[in-house]
């Protein structure tokens, strides 16, 4: 490399050194669009569509909607969902399955949505909440029914209807009956 080679790649060099740094330097200036986690968590805006995690649809007396059908552990296409059932015995003498636990990996989960868009009874749905950060991965391991389960109350049996009066028999009316001929001649 003569001189004049040495300072010309001296100089590209350079003026591609301050060519980055121009645009670098733009950027102190601009507004910034980063959010400010977790200074700013108590205004952070979540849309609610978002799929974070998961969760099961308790109503405001405690009871879900799951019926174990498994339908969604089918759809699962990568196994995150597993469904433990047990047999319950009904009043009436009959048998059931319940569910028992509905255990959710969100570690493997791809929150494609399946689960929750085939599910008969809307029994689940995927939560917003994003904070779901964990030390150890066996943590992402959730049971999704969460609360105990609670009995639905048997239905009580309608009272037997009160039997209906008896229907009074009807007699007919006699008709007007002509006196035959002897009974007038006598008269
Ligand atoms: S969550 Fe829905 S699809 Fe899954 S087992 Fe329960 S009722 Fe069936
Ligand atoms: S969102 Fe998709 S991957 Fe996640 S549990 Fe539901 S079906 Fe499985």
């Amino acid at each position: 490399m003569n001189i004049k080679e040495y300072f010309s790649s001296l100089f590209e060099g350079t003026h591609s050194l301050i060519k980055g740094m121009e645009v670098t330097g733009k950027e102190l200036f601009t507004k910034k669009i980063t959010e400010q986690y977790p200074e700013n968590r108590a205004d952070l805006k979540i849309p609610e569509r978002f799929r974070a995690t998961l969760q099961f649809i308790y109503d405001d007396e405690g009871y879900h909607k799951c019926i174990a059908c498994k339908t969604c552990e089918r759809n699962c296409p990568n196994g995150t969902i597993q469904i433990i059932t047990r047999m319950v015995d009904l009043p009436n003498g009959k048998k059931k399955m319940k569910l028992d636990k509905y255990m959710y990996d969100l570690g493997s989960c791809t929150f494609c949505g399946l689960c929750v868009s085939t599910c008969p009874t809307d029994a689940i749905e995927f939560s917003n909440d994003f904070e779901q950060a964990v030390f150890r991965r066996e943590a992402l391991l959730k049971q999704l029914n969460y609360l105990p389960e609670k009995e639905k109350p048997t239905p009580v049996p309608k009272p037997a209807p009160a039997p209906k009066p008896e229907a009074s028999v009807k007699v007919d009316e006699p008709k007007d009956v002509q006196p035959n001929v002897e009974q007038k001649e006598t008269e």
